[in-house]
């Protein structure tokens, strides 16, 4: 079985590992179908780490795959060798306090699959095959493609920020950071009713995507081109922006475009910065996080597999394993690449 290993800073090795077999009571055997490669794995290929997590020890990447069940062990309802799956690389406690209180993307001792977080690390999803606790598994359905059922975490994360809004419909929604997230946000704010949604990059190339996603207009974030101007006069006239960028410059210019008591959701992450305070409290602006996601991933995948969206513009290009350093070079291009997936099939 190969899997897909980080060690250090440009140091990333497909390599052989034993497999696992036989799944015990409550566990299944999968074949990874589809991966796709996130910010987080790119940081990790890159740098070793983000912020202050770095790896510590070898690490298999992914926590964006889709598989087909190979074996199912005993007391396992619901799943039968050769369904589509997604797997949902999120494994809070359910104990503790935060988990208690129903927060439980905020556990104190979270296991997320593919992280450095915690030490040991949690072992990614990129490899061939795995044995995962059932409850995990998600069916997708019939006729589904496995790289659109691989997009089932990023758009939970998507869905999970436009709840943080609390209802954007009929509201007039902008979308800074034209990337994967930036364009499933677009697509979980059209789904939730926002009655004009506004994409916008400093980059050309993402938002065409965004378009392709939902977005009835595209803004090039330019302060030559004064694209956002119409939206930053009088006191402003967004009712919710998304910064999906985590970018100083991104966050300036949403409290510029918020209307009074406009609503900013901080999705993408970013190093400490300044951040315009005396906006927020002139203009009652209200600012809320949105952190990974809990009930959205069955969600998404609903969606996905009800074709209630198609999610299909978002992959750019799928790479076989063999190539997956190919596949991670080409994902840091922003100008060449969307979402890139790996297919271990
Ligand atoms: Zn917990």
């Amino acid at each position: 079985m190969r899997a897909v290993v980080a060690y250090a800073p440009h140091d990333l090795r497909l390599e052989e590992r034993p497999e696992e077999v036989e799944p015990d009571e409550g566990q299944v055997l999968v074949r990874i179908a589809a991966g796709g490669i996130c910010g987080s794995d790119l940081h990790y290929y890159h740098n070793g780490g983000f912020g202050t997590v770095r790896l510590k020890e070898p690490m298999i990447l992914g926590h964006e795959a889709s598989a087909v069940v190979a074996a199912v062990g005993k007391g396992v309802e619901g799943l039968a060798t050769g369904d589509l799956v997604a797997i949902n690389p999120s494994m809070p406690c359910g104990q503790c306090e935060e988990c208690q209180r129903g927060l439980r993307n905020h556990c104190n001792d979270m296991v997320f699959r593919g992280s450095a977080m915690r030490f040991p690390h949690a072992q990614g999803l990129f490899r061939e095959t795995m044995i995962v606790r059932s409850d995990l598994l998600h069916p997708v359905g019939r006729g589904v493609a496995a790289g659109l059922a691989a997009l089932a975490e990023p758009f939970a994360v998507c869905l999970h920020a436009v709840k943080q809004a609390g209802s954007v419909l009929g509201k007039t929604v902008l979308v800074f950071g034209c990337g994967p997230i930036g364009c499933l946000t677009i697509a979980a704010a059209r789904l939730a009713g926002a009655r004009r949604v506004i994409a916008c990059d400093v980059v050309e190339a993402p938002l065409a995507t965004g378009e392709r996603l939902g977005a009835d207009e595209v803004v090039l974030n330019d302060p030559e081109a004064g694209g956002l101007s119409p939206y930053k006069a009088g006191r402003g006239r967004i009712d919710v922006a998304f910064d999906c960028s985590g970018h100083p410059a991104a966050v300036a210019s949403a409290i510029d475009c918020l209307r009074p008591r406009g609503i900013l959701v901080a999705v993408g992450l970013s190093g400490s910065m300044p951040f315009p305070l005396p906006f927020v409290v002139t203009k009652e602006l209200t600012v809320v996080g949105s952190f990974r996601f809990d009930t959205e991933f069955a969600e998404a995948v609903d969606l996905i597999g009800s074709g209630r969206i198609d999610l299909s513009p978002l992959i750019s290009h799928t790479y076989s394993v063999d190539r997956v350093i190919e596949a991670f070079d080409l994902a840091g291009d922003r100008s060449q690449s969307m979402k890139v997936q790996i297919d271990f099939r």
